[in-house]
């Protein structure tokens, strides 16, 4: 089995590291940053999110796993103390590997025929670069459907409605379904600017584009990497081809996780 192990970078993840590729080695597993077919994130969401969109380029191909060293979160649900019980079961091949939805976003210029594309696990959100109110058309399926004046627009995926969609008031969406979340941000709203002011939760294949009317240059973060865009003609949102694939060596079910998170870590569902 190939693996990688990347790590939050502190010294608790960065010795929890080092004890994981000792164990590793008894059992003769060969790291591979190039190629692993294992991506183990040692760390929270955050170091989820940062090896996810490391390996992006090759989500077909590897399954990854989360080990948390802070509180517990929605992709690393790992405990230190339990990478031992981890490795064995890596090794006997013991795991499903559980695939969940991705949101493509493509950034489209007014020079025509460039274009940027990323893929987000958790969330894009588009922003103006100075913190004035965003002014941009919102199309879904081809038809205009609103002008949204505000602080900016969040579109989540299902597993990422647990974060930032989350805070915005959004639905928590099961990843089972693949489907996209479309969220405001403090729009503005009065007898004058009207916006719809629902989240609006799009199937598989429902695109969704948003045009800045006054400029072009926006802010747009795509999980947590933040990139100024100057000269945008439109942003395309949709549910990607791409899935992300976990391996799950125990049942710990979506609800459980959402409760054990939100409500109480003590009772069980
Ligand atoms: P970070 O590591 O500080 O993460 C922020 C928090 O979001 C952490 O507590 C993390 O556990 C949690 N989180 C991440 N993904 C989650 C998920 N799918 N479900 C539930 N909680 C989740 O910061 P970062 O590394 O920059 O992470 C970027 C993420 O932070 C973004 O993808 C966004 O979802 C989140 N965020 C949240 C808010 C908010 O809730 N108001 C604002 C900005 C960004």
């Amino acid at each position: 089995m190939r693996y990688v192990i990347l790590s939050k970078g502190d010294p608790k993840s960065e010795a929890l590291k080092h004890k994981m590729m000792c164990h590793m080695q008894d059992f003769n597993m060969i790291e591979d940053a190039e190629n692993p077919e294992i991506v183990i994130s040692v760390g929270g969401d955050g170091t989820l999110l940062q090896a996810f969109h490391h390996y992006s380029h090759m989500l077909s191909r590897c399954a990854f796993v989360g080990i948390h060293t802070g509180h517990l979160g929605f992709y690393a649900d790992w405990l230190p103390h339990e990478v031992e019980k981890l490795i064995i079961a890596i090794n006997k091949a013991e795991f499903q590997v559980i695939e969940y939805p991705l949101l493509e976003v493509i950034v489209r210029y007014n020079d025509e025929g460039y274009e940027t594309r990323y893929l987000a696990l958790n969330e894009a959100t588009m922003k103006t670069e100075n913190g004035s109110t965003l002014v941009v058309d919102i199309d879904i399926r081809g038809q205009h459907f609103e002008r949204f004046r505000g602080d900016g627009l969040c579109v989540s995926t299902p597993s990422g409605s647990t974060a930032y969609n989350k805070a915005l008031g959004g639905a928590l969406i099961h990843p089972s379904l693949e489907a996209i979340q479309l969220t405001e941000i403090a729009s503005i709203n009065n007898r004058v600017f009207r916006t719809v002011g629902s989240p609006l939760v799009l199937p598989k294949h429902h695109t969704c584009h948003v045009k800045p009317v006054d400029h072009g240059t926006i802010l747009s973060t795509v999980d947590h990497i933040s990139v100024k865009h100057k000269n945008v003609n439109a942003v395309q949102y949709r549910v990607a081809n791409e899935k992300v694939r976990f391996a799950r060596f125990r049942p710990f079910p979506f609800w459980k996780r959402v409760h054990d998170s939100f409500i109480s870590s003590g009772e069980s569902l």
